[in-house]
């Protein structure tokens, strides 16, 4: 079985099934917490249970790492100006991919493999608190954001479950 028949299945699934399924019908794009996410996209992270968050509520924007990128400042742009979000959270985890590899090792496999660097660097990290501090200094600094509301960062523990704010 291939995993994304297996997942097309599903889907079917998810369509009909009035407990475990779809309900968000009546909402609208506009996020029903006013919140933006902006996480790591590691699979062990599981945000809507981990934070109480049900369809409709909150923008859920996701890159190795949860790093503020020009791309995360984009969709934060359009979630603020044009979908009314004010508060921003940002959570790195333990044990992320980004803390396994070097920039310059990661540039080297790239060159290796496409034969040029990428216009992107990969970002990784060696401070996890540094990094979310870095991220969340990078909305509040953006000048293409509003500000509305609250920027915090967390640390999502992949070993217990726990997330710590980082101050
Ligand atoms: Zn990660």
């Amino acid at each position: 079985m291939r995993v994304i028949d297996d997942l097309l299945r599903n889907a079917d699934r998810y369509a009909t099934d009035p407990e475990h399924g779809y309900h968000a019908t009546d909402k609208t794009a506009e996020p029903g917490r006013g919140l933006a996410i902006v996480a790591c996209m590691d699979a062990r992270l599981r945000l809507f249970s981990l934070l109480g968050l049900d369809e409709g509520d909150a923008h859920i924007i996701r890159n190795a790492g949860g790093v503020v990128t020009d791309d995360v400042i984009r969709s934060l742009s359009v979630s603020q100006h044009v979908l009314n979000t004010v508060d921003v959270l940002v959570i790195q985890h333990t044990d992320c991919g980004l803390t396994k590899t070097t920039d310059e090792a990661f540039d080297a496999l790239m060159r290796e493999h496409a034969g040029h660097r990428p216009s992107w660097g990969l970002r990784t990290i060696t401070d996890l608190e540094a990094s979310v501090r870095e991220s969340v200094a990078s909305i509040r600094e953006s000048p293409f954001l509003v500000h509305r509301g609250e920027v915090r960062g967390a640390i999502f523990d992949v070993a217990t479950g726990e997330l710590t704010e980082v101050s």
